[in-house]
């Protein structure tokens, strides 16, 4: 089956081709890291959370981006208010930042470029828009992209620019579709900089937002590479400056499909910072919710719908994990360690369903639909005793290849506490140095504090005794 995913470039579902065999490159925007990530946020990481994990579950290698925004407006203002370096403000928030992603069992990219790391690329890249006469030095030492000298501009969020002013120019990061003009590259320092700034040729500043998704993209995915992610309140102006700057730079198409993910929202208006009506991950995870049921929530809505959040998705995201552990230790209890035999057919359905589901623009509904309905079938052929333990085991195998893409079984318990993790590491530790005692000690200590051990092929995993 051909993998589709919705273009916004060309408002379709294209049939996916990486421009190298069994490869993608993909560059997904990262966060402003002047505040806790809310799970609006979120709802754009995990998405392409599921995008990487689906690319990899169909055998391609996978080369991700996703950039740091560690200087824009809104980190100035921020360090500036707090009365500390721009470094020390952001630093916290990458921090954090790590620790959710973590606790959401999202995959790590393989490069997290940050802005400030890569100034002297934006410059370059500047310096060719300069050479090329895209981009132009204004009175007050800024450098500006000039839209005018770029025709395609406007293309990916469908603009009319029938009615544009030439020459209008916005200096700040963000701004609406009915302010289409000429967009810095380059700002010149002024006093609100404060101590943020780096020497260019067109004097002291620092880089508009656009430029460094440019420049840092192209440094690690090469000119032209294949997916370009995003939220869709990203599509104007962020992409659409991302593609201008880096087409006109290299005369050579920037990405081949934008996917952009909807809005989390609450009450019917986005989760934004700005709004003030958002729940940081440590908010969700304080009122007693755990990581993997706000992934489930963030995960099992279409990424082009709205995600509407309420606390009660939560709870029927915790009832669905149930029935999902609860069917796991099922197969696990029957297969019983034995190796795995072939699946049985109602495995192989469900695997062929959800791969045909996400194979079309990543069909979340579809794909938890056939996992459920794996469910269903199999606690009925374990109702009727007709499950040997080679069969559990090949169903155990076919659930582990779906979670691979979903990320949803809990292998280790990720609700152990860091002390029952690091008994469970010793007590490996001793059996593997057959000191039987000393494991079996360990484990008394660990039912001590309430967790059992047990042992599977995939290494120990802590339950709540
Ligand atoms: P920011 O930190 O504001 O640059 O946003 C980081 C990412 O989160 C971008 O891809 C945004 O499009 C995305 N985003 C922001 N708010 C929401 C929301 N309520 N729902 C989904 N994605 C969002
Ligand atoms: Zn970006």
């Amino acid at each position: 089956m051909a993998l589709r995913f919705y273009n916004t470039l060309t408002r379709q579902l294209d049939t996916f081709e990486p421009l190298e065999e069994g490869r993608v490159r993909l560059y997904t925007c990262g966060p402003t890291v002047y505040h806790y990530a809310h799970i609006g946020n979120f709802r754009s990481y995990m998405f392409e959370d599921l995008l990487r994990r689906y690319l990899r579950f169909k055998g391609f290698r996978v080369t991700q981006v996703m950039n740091l925004t560690d200087v824009d407006d809104k980190t100035i203002r921020g360090a500036r208010e707090r009365g500390v370096s721009l470094n020390e403000y952001t630093q916290q928030y990458k921090d954090t930042f790590f620790e959710d992603l973590k606790t959401l069992n999202i995959e790590p990219a393989e490069h997290y470029p940050a802005a400030t790391d890569h100034v002297p690329e934006m410059i370059a890249l500047i310096e060719r828009l300069m050479e090329k006469g895209v981009a132009y030095r204004s009175d007050d030492g800024s450098v500006y992209f000039s839209i005018a000298k770029f025709p395609a501009y406007g293309r990916l969020a469908h603009l009319d620019l029938s009615g544009l002013r030439a020459g209008a120019r916005v200096a700040q990061d963000e701004y609406e579709k009915d302010n289409v003009a000429d967009f810095a590259l380059w700002k010149a320092w002024d006093e609100n900089d404060g101590e943020v700034a780096w020497d260019s040729p067109w004097g002291r500043g620092r880089p508009g937002w656009h430029i460094e998704c440019s420049a840092m993209s192209m440094k690690y995915l090469g000119e032209s590479f294949d997916i370009h992610t995003g939220g869709v309140d990203n599509m104007f102006p962020h992409h659409e400056d991302e593609i201008a700057q880096s087409e006109a730079a290299t005369g050579k198409p920037f990405v081949k499909y934008w996917l952009h993910c909807a809005h989390l929202i609450v009450d019917g208006r986005k989760m934004s910072k700005s709004l003030g009506n958002f729940f940081t991950l440590r908010d969700v995870i304080g009122r007693g919710f755990s990581g993997r049921e706000v992934r489930y929530v963030l995960m099992a809505t279409h990424y082009r719908q709205w995600l509407n959040f309420t606390f009660d998705t939560l709870r029927a995201a915790r009832a669905a994990l149930d029935r999902l552990d609860e069917f796991r230790a099922r197969l696990e209890k029957t297969s019983a360690g034995a190796a795995a035999g072939p699946a049985p057919a109602w495995a192989d359905e469900a695997l062929d369903r959800f791969a045909a589901a996400m194979d079309e623009d990543l069909n979340i509904s579809g794909a938890l639909g056939a996992l459920f309905d794996m469910i269903h079938a199999g606690n009925k052929a374990l109702d009727g005793g007709t499950v040997d333990a080679p069969t559990a085991g090949g169903a155990l195998a076919t659930l582990r290849a779906l979670d691979r893409v979903l990320g949803l079984l809990q292998e280790t318990g990720e609700t152990a506490d860091a002390a029952a993790r690091e008994l469970a590491a010793l007590r490996l530790k001793a059996r593997e140095a057959k000191n039987w005692p000393e494991a079996d000690r360990l484990r008394k200590e660990l039912l001590a504090l309430g967790w059992l051990v047990k042992d599977t092929p995939q290494g120990p995993e802590l339950k709540k005794a």
